[in-house]
């Protein structure tokens, strides 16, 4: 072994003195603090340190390039340099602990089984719209599985992957330190709210007719699209809702929006939504559909937002009562910037509170 080791090192090609080094230092000397490193475990070898790291350039080159949050790339990094703190890696570093799976306590709790292998994870992985199906037997190690994941075509795919490694990692986390386990729901919105568009949709009910009010917009706030529709009066307000998400579905898949968290004012509409069987009523049908719909996103939430919360879809529901249809994409609909803004410094507050 010691021998293999030896002729593995690389002479130099001009002539030099021999000299002892230490090979973990840049100048060769050795430090208590790099040695200190080193005891700490593989990962945090000054050649593994950073993201400037050499030895894996076109992985890494991929990495920092797909689109998503800068600590979404940081955690990815970490995993794949296997320095995240789960358990068989807190046990090599000499913590007396089980190294058993907190979630699972089925196998060892290794990078690879926390984010992709642990049966509380896989089958969200599969049951996600990204659909992957991870059997263990075929996945040794997270970083020669991303190195395939980042082959593939789509820079869409590929953010939605980190995204949902990175929110599989939080899960565990809240589950290790606060004892809570997020459901396949939860942990898709979470994962979601990274990533997606949000789409505001909402109903203006008049003696005469119906208006539909949806509007599409980014992470910054930003319009992305809006739209406005006027329909058949309705006399149930829960019933009109429906309606209305069921047409903003389908316009925001048929305009390109795939990554959807969807946000209704109706208390009623989500709570029926999220029942776990649906009844024969024309209410239910509708919600049916709607449902149908969402499985064609690659991403999807729904929840409840107050309507002070949901006051451009609404505004755009009054101007449908009395106005064309009409649709704008990447610019505000006139008259609507009040609520814009309104809507958008809520969004700040609740993220500041
Ligand atoms: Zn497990």
């Amino acid at each position: 072994m010691d021998v293999t080791r030896i002729l593995q090192i690389q002479l130099p090609e001009r002539g030099s003195t021999d000299k002892l080094i230490w090979k973990d230092s840049t100048n060769g000397q050795y430090t208590v603090k790099g040695g200190y490193k080193i005891l700490r475990g593989p990962g945090l070898r000054r050649e593994e340190a950073g993201p400037s790291s050499s030895r894996d350039p076109p992985l890494w080159k991929k990495n920092w390039a797909v689109d998503v949050l800068p600590s979404c790339k940081e955690f990815i990094w970490r995993a794949c340099r296997n320095v995240l703190p789960v358990y068989a890696n807190l046990k090599k570093r000499g913590i007396n602990l089980d190294p058993m799976c907190p979630c699972c306590g089925e196998e060892e709790e290794t990078t690879t089984h926390a984010i992709l292998t642990c049966n509380r994870t896989c089958r969200l992985w599969f049951g996600s719209h990204l659909n992957i199906h991870l059997p263990a037997s075929m996945i040794d190690n997270f970083k020669g599985w991303l190195e395939q994941i980042l082959m593939h075509p789509s820079a869409e795919i590929m953010a939605d992957v980190f995204n949902l490694a990175w929110t599989m990692w939080k899960r565990r986390n809240t589950w290790v330190f606060e004892g809570q386990m997020w459901d396949a729901e939860q942990t898709m919105s979470k994962a979601a709210k990274i990533c997606t568009y949000k789409l505001n949709v909402d109903a203006a009910l008049k003696p005469d007719g119906m208006g539909l009010g949806a509007i599409i917009r980014n992470d910054k706030g930003q319009t992305m699209a809006a739209a406005t529709k006027k329909a058949r009066a309705q006399e149930d307000p829960t019933m009109a809702q429906a309606l209305a998400v069921k047409w903003a579905l389908e316009w925001a898949r048929q305009i390109g929006f795939f990554q959807i968290s969807l946000e209704t004012d109706s208390l009623i509409l989500v709570q029926q939504w999220r029942r776990s069987s649906l009844g024969d009523s024309y209410l239910h049908d509708v919600i049916r559909l709607c449902k149908n719909l969402s499985l064609g996103f690659f991403l999807f939430s729904v929840s409840h937002v107050k309507r002070s919360g949901n006051k451009v879809a609404d505004f755009l529901a009054n101007l449908a009562c009395r106005s064309f249809d009409f649709c704008w994409i990447e610019e505000d609909p006139p008259g609507a910037s009040t609520q814009i803004h309104d809507d958008v410094s809520l969004a700040v507050s609740s993220a500041l509170s």
